[in-house]
């Protein structure tokens, strides 16, 4: 069965575990061995070629690793998985018998290095993962599935790791939960794993990371798991040992997509009034649109730019102040009327400047 099957009709959440880096045969054997002994996962990863951001940090131990990861697979019964970045990677991976191939993010975000892997497996029936790419474009996500599609690989899984960020207080790579449902509105065929390791950076927000996932309804999990997680040689801070996964993956609250008969009509009950409410917002907003409209004739006729900024500030200010008021969060009311604000100057440009022929 293909892996994406084995995914999506298994039992959820699917998990794939292991090392962030192979470090040594033991190590990678032991933590396998840990990982499997508890049924904590159902795929086991190690990185053997790790694409860092400065040059000094550790790159991994490259091919003299693959055995270790294969043998442990073999150890367990249990399939394996190794990140490929070229065609040589896929070319020594395939040699050892690894399983199923991942592409990074900062892979993703190459479409030639995409091209590459892709061209390296035409005709082959390998499975393969594909993690975001760093940057937050879903469609060059879809992409990258499009390139290895149209080589005739058909066994594909999608990996969110989030997106690269400058100094957030919270995530080492914001979720953007939005994009991975845009994701997979557009290809809902394909199994969605998330990825809280890379997303946090932090063992303490996996759980919290990982139960949201779940009831995003992903189906599976990649958590790097070390037998001596601090003293890792990447990414020490995110990884857990077997016991905490084991602890972690216990804890999640499985809840289903279906609506039960019982209280499918509870909720209906409550969508109506929410449409009902929705309807009002949208009147509301076009009704303020056509106010915005009226100032830009006012501004037109007294050559006055679109933009005050003083008075945009304290609109922005007077309603930021107010958020707790609304139980609305900071974040939330800027985009709103961030988002508000670009549509109303959308309308007065209009009004601004009509269509001049040159
Ligand atoms: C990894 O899984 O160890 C890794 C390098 O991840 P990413 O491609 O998400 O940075
Ligand atoms: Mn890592």
């Amino acid at each position: 069965m293909k892996l994406s099957e084995k995914i999506i009709s298994g039992k959820r959440p699917y998990i794939v575990a292991g090392p962030c880096s192979a470090e040594s045969e033991e190590q990678v054997m032991r933590v396998c061995k840990e990982i499997a002994s508890t049924h904590s996962a159902q795929l086991l990863r190690a990185g053997i070629w790790k694409p860092r951001t400065r040059p000094d940090s550790f790159e991994g131990l490259g091919e003299k690793a693959l055995p270790w990861i294969v043998n442990a697979g073999k150890e367990t019964g249990l399939p394996t998985t190794v990140e490929v970045a070229n065609k040589l990677h896929v070319e020594q991976a395939l040699k050892a018998g690894v399983d199923v191939l991942w592409i990074g993010a900062r892979t993703t975000v190459n479409p030639f290095a995409v091209q590459e892997i892709a061209d390296a497996l035409r005709g082959s029936d390998i499975s393969i993962m594909i993690k975001n790419p760093v940057n937050p474009d879903v469609q060059l996500w879809m992409g990258a599935f499009e390139r290895f599609a149209k080589v005739g690989i058909t066994d594909l899984s999608a990996i969110h790791r989030g997106f690269s960020i400058y100094n957030h207080p919270k995530y080492r790579n914001v979720p953007n939960w939005e994009l991975p449902i845009l994701f997979k509105e557009n290809m809902p065929e394909i199994p969605l794993i998330c990825d809280p390791s890379h997303i946090t950076g932090n063992r303490e927000l996996l759980f919290e990371v990982s139960q949201k996932a779940m009831d995003l309804n992903f189906e599976g999990l990649m958590i790097e798991t070390h037998l001596d997680p601090d003293n890792a040689w990447s990414d020490a801070a995110q990884q857990i040992t077997p016991e905490r996964l084991k602890n972690i993956l216990d804890s999640l609250v499985l809840r289903t997509p279906e609506l039960n008969t019982g209280v499918a009509s509870q909720i209906d009950e409550i969508r109506m009034k929410v449409s009902t409410l929705d309807d009002r917002l949208f009147d509301l907003l076009s009704e303020r649109m056509l106010l915005s409209e009226g100032v830009g004739k006012l501004k037109r006729e007294n050559n006055i730019t679109i933009l005050q900024q003083e008075h945009w500030s304290n609109l922005i200010q007077k309603r930021l102040n107010k958020s707790d008021e609304y139980t609305l969060s900071r974040a939330f009311v800027r985009q709103l009327m961030d988002a508000i604000h670009q549509e109303s100057i959308r309308h007065q440009t209009a009004i601004m400047n009509p269509e001049k022929k040159i």
